[in-house]
């Protein structure tokens, strides 16, 4: 392994220096390139003050100027954060303000949100080395530098916040050491080489995202970055530009589909596609048939999380699958499943997930008590969801926080939702509980189709047969949209807030 991530491509500079490492709309670097500009914007970071251990904001939609803009930071030892424009000026006051960084960079030339937040911070637009446009605004001469490792890979790498589905943005502390051996693992699994082509949509700012680009580098092969996900363009990109490697969240594919519904499309060109992959968020099974249908391959699972940098597991290859499981451990990773008071679970029960591996973060920054709710003495991290394995294959049942007790049963809303998903006219469900005198209410919130004439009471009746009458929601409330994250993840505690005092 290198030591750090911005030496990944070391090896394929020297050898192969005129391969393609990065490209965008309009623009690309070579390896040569990458490794020169890199160099380039490090030292323009160190003379507008930036040292090792400050934490650096970059607030940037995927492009070449923030691949860059975050392997100068590594030459530095600096921890970079990188923010998604589309964030609200309050939530991007949160990371600068939780963070204490000392700059933030906005690339204005590739975004308008980005711009915008860039005039608000007043910053300077400036051309930093080979970069355009970057706006760089000085928040805080004071900004004290954590300790730097001795250990370059022990060195806090990136700092993330997390996209807060469960409430709090917690900065999530990953070291060089911790990126790298999740990167090589997953490149490993997916046997990725110097022919692949990846296209990342899914945000860098996103630790999907950064894993995706520093895996594409580790073995020498091409990364296509994606500013804004345009499901025209992606179908265009797949069938024209030799891409092989495709990752999505469930939305990504669910907005490819409709995209060919509205088209007219007969058919997707699926071009040099080898790979298809998901994760993020639990996957339905309608969905994932109906992708496999269009494009002729497996869509393969998998489930990480930010505090694992992030892969855990993931469905091989050679062993696809026709249900909801996320596949194997990879290999590094241990897993225990616990009940929740700590003890272990009777063999095939449904569970706490804990793991233990080099890719576990190193803890949450400036929250101690809340590294030490999650991470024990000995190095298991409690991963928050509920699971099961079935001989070495392991099944996400939901989130502990999210689970419902109801009259004293359990009922994990990923279950209710699969059989709401499953009505033609439902494009995405999300239960949640009400509390009501000290016991729980199950309540489902229901995004249709466009112009579907289906009401709340023909959802019910559609599902209650299917259902235990436990599990059953007592009330379906069909809304417009479901409010998200970026990455289309839905964000259940609002909706659980919007039934307080309902
Ligand atoms: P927060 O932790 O603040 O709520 P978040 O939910 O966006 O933010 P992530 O690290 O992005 O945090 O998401 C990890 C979670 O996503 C996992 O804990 C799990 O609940 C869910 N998840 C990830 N992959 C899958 C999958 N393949 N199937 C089901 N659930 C998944």
């Amino acid at each position: 392994l290198p030591g750090r991530i911005h030496q990944v491509a070391d090896s394929y500079v020297a050898e192969f220096p005129d391969r393609m490492a990065l490209i965008e709309d309009g623009a690309s670097w070579t390896y040569r390139e990458l490794d020169r500009r890199v160099t380039e914007i490090a030292t323009v970071l160190a003379l507008l003050g930036i040292r090792a251990s400050d934490r650096m904001i970059i607030v940037s939609e995927n492009c070449i100027a923030l691949a860059g803009l975050l392997l100068a930071a590594s030459r530095l030892d600096a921890w970079a954060i990188v923010a998604n424009p589309r964030l609200s000026a309050r939530e991007l006051d949160q990371i600068r303000d939780h963070s204490g960084a000392r700059r933030m960079f906005f690339a204005c030339g590739v975004s308008k949100e980005a711009a915008a937040h860039a005039s608000r911070y007043g910053a300077e637009i400036r051309q930093l080395g080979p970069l355009a446009e970057i706006g760089v605004s000085a928040l805080n001469e004071s900004a004290t530098a954590e300790p730097v490792e001795a250990d370059p890979a022990k060195q806090v790498a990136v700092l993330i916040y997390t996209s807060g589905t469960t409430g709090t943005p917690k900065g999530v502390m990953l070291t060089h050491e911790n990126l790298l051996i999740s990167a090589k693992t997953t490149a490993h699994f997916r046997r990725m080489d110097a022919d692949d082509k990846v296209y990342i949509v899914l945000p860098i700012s996103h630790i999907v995202g950064i894993s995706l680009l520093i895996m594409t580098l580790m073995v020498g092969a091409t990364a296509r970055l994606v500013s804004k996900y345009d499901p025209a363009a992606l179908a265009k990109a797949i069938a024209e530009e030799r891409v092989t490697i495709l990752n999505g969240v469930p939305a990504t594919y669910q907005r490819l589909l409709e995209y060919k519904t509205v088209a007219g499309l007969k058919q997707f060109d699926r071009g040099s596609l080898r790979l298809i992959a998901v994760a993020g968020a639990p996957l339905d099974l309608d969905l994932k048939s109906r992708v496999e249908r269009e494009f002729g391959l497996s869509l393969s699972n998998g489930y990480g999380i930010t505090e694992c940098s992030p892969g855990i597991s993931g469905v091989r290859f050679d062993a696809p699958r026709n249900d909801q499981a996320v596949g194997t451990l990879l290999p590094g990773i241990e897993a225990r499943i616990k009940t929740v008071d700590g003890k272990p679970a009777p063999n095939g029960q449904v569970g706490e997930l804990h793991v233990r591996g080099r890719n576990v973060m190193r803890g949450y920054y400036r929250a101690p008590e809340l590294t030490a709710k999650v991470i024990d003495a000995d190095g298991w991290f409690n991963t928050g969801d509920l699971a099961r394995f079935e001989g070495d294959c392991l099944y996400i049942v939901g989130r502990t926080k999210e689970m419902i007790i109801r009259s004293g049963f359990n009922v994990y809303p990923a279950e209710v939702e699969a059989v709401l998903n499953s009505h033609e006219d439902v494009v995405q469900s999300a239960v949640v509980g009400r509390s009501i005198n000290g016991n729980e209410e199950v309540v489902a919130f229901v995004q249709l189709m466009q112009g579907s004439p289906v009401q709340a009471a023909d959802l019910m009746a559609f599902i209650n047969p299917q259902l235990t009458s436990y599990k059953r929601p007592s009330e379906i409330i069909v809304l417009d949209t479901l409010p998200a994250t970026s990455t289309g993840k839905i964000l259940k505690h609002k909706l659980a807030e919007s039934l307080q005092g309902a």
